[in-house]
């Protein structure tokens, strides 16, 4: 199975980009995030203080995460529900960066993602995945733009599907997310030795797509 992992910080665009790129290959695209924000929505509806770390552990003890592709989109199930739709709003963002930093957590979805990987030609994308969790992916990418562009991307993503927010709080957001990601002790978001560097604030979604395109065929080349 060919496996491509992209990394990269909040708002950089690697989801769009890698579900495009997977259609254009005939690849499935795994979205990783969408796990840990399926935990982070489980952990808040249980109530737990996002504080206390065995408490969002316990929560692990009677979850179900389910992953199906539609039409070649990922749908993720909480104990039979599906949850797509609820795990995209800010709230979500920040209770998955907080279960994410808990080790437990990370060992939890660790197999479903290899197992994904495993048995589909597929483009993960996360935190971790160069790193940790495919390190013997046959493409990495660390996807990345600059916080500001990332920001008015999100911002925009936002708005357009009716929520309610201001620019300074998703900059501020974006920010915060950066920070723990990257200062988190365990599968801290950073850049593999070997991953292949994309910057794409100055890029357009379309010359983003074709860079990937043209990563992908180059390193699949070698
Ligand atoms: O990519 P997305 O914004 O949906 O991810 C939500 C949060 O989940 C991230 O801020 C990060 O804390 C966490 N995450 C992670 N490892 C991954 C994917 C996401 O820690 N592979």
């Amino acid at each position: 199975m060919i496996k491509v992992a992209i990394d990269g910080p909040a708002g950089a665009g690697k989801s769009t980009i890698a579900r495009a790129v997977a259609k254009s290959l005939g690849y499935i695209y795994i979205d990783t995030g969408a796990l840990y924000r399926a935990v982070g929505f489980n952990a808040k509806r249980c109530c737990v203080d996002f504080n206390c770390r065995e408490q969002i552990v316990n929560t692990l003890n009677n979850l179900q995460i389910d992953i199906q592709f539609v039409n070649g989109e990922q749908r993720v199930c909480v104990n039979g529900e599906d949850v797509n739709d609820k795990i995209r709003t800010p709230e979500m963002s920040l209770v998955a960066s907080a279960v994410s930093a808990v080790s437990e957590v990370r060992a939890f979805l660790f197999d479903l993602q290899k197992n994904l990987a495993n048995s589909n030609n597929s483009i993960m994308d996360g935190r971790d995945i160069g790193t940790v969790v495919l390190p013997d992916a046959d493409v990495k990418i660390f996807l990345t733009a600059s916080a500001k562009t990332r920001a008015q991307r999100r911002y925009k993503e936002l708005i357009e599907k009716g929520q309610s927010v201001e620019f300074d709080d998703v900059l501020a957001d974006i920010e915060k997310r950066d920070y723990a990601d990257s200062h988190r002790e365990i599968a801290p978001l950073k850049q593999a030795d070997d991953a292949v560097l994309a910057d794409t604030s100055d890029l357009t979604l379309e010359e983003s797509i074709e860079l990937i395109k043209n990563i992908i065929a180059d390193r699949l080349k070698k």
